[in-house]
């Protein structure tokens, strides 16, 4: 067999052990959701829960493909010189969804992403994936909206990032924890809109005035 063919076959070989790893692990976490069913109270065999584990699964393995996905790749190669523009660029309401790490219950909102660029900009649309990336993992507000706030810092190195992000979560108006209706605000200001005042004055101004 000459080495391409051979080297084909092999690749397609580990292709097959990795998605029999992958349908091996599906099975094991099927049962596990059916413990967790019959631990409820209910009786996984009967008829309308019967598919309920694969699709549990099917659906968290959605919730979840941020940890698939590296948010730097995803921003490689949308990343353009820029030497006119030196205002804040500010990507507002944009939706999220997210998973508490603690309860494994939704949290969701919108997130508001700027930057005030130093000769780079970024498609608008990478903004958008980098708040998904992260927010398809299990997560607590705060870190995701630092771990935004950081990339954008680290990948295109502008003056500052400043990140929004308002949710509200389902583990707290669904257990009765505090306040119905409450939304939890988090903020990570990075470079000069952490170190001018005016700059992130700037910047929530523009929140508002964006708004509505
Ligand atoms: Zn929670």
């Amino acid at each position: 067999m000459p080495v391409r063919a051979r080297k084909a076959r092999l690749r397609s070989v580990q292709r097959e052990t990795e998605s029999a790893a992958v349908e091996g692990d599906r099975a094991a976490v099927e049962d596990v959701v059916r413990t967790l069913l019959r631990h409820m109270g209910e009786d996984p065999e009967r008829e309308g829960l019967k598919r309920t584990p694969a699709r549990v699964v099917q659906a968290l393995e959605f919730l979840s493909r941020g940890y698939r996905e590296d948010p730097k790749v995803a921003i490689n190669g949308a990343v353009f010189a820029e030497d006119e523009y030196q205002e804040i660029i500010l990507c507002k309401d944009l939706d999220f969804y997210s998973l508490c790490e603690h309860h494994l219950l939704p949290f969701f909102g919108k997130a508001h992403v700027a930057y005030l660029p130093n000769r780079r900009i970024i498609g608008l649309s990478k903004l958008a994936r980098l708040v998904e990336i992260y927010a398809r993992r299990l997560q607590v507000q705060e870190r995701l909206t630092t771990q935004i706030a950081q990339t954008l810092m680290e990948e295109l190195e502008p003056l500052g990032a400043a990140v929004v992000l308002e949710a509200e979560h389902l583990c707290m108006r669904m257990r009765g924890v505090e306040k119905q209706n409450s939304f939890v605000t988090t903020s990570a200001m990075l470079g000069v809109f952490r170190t001018h005042f005016e700059t992130r004055q700037e910047f929530m101004n523009l929140l508002r005035s964006a708004a509505k």
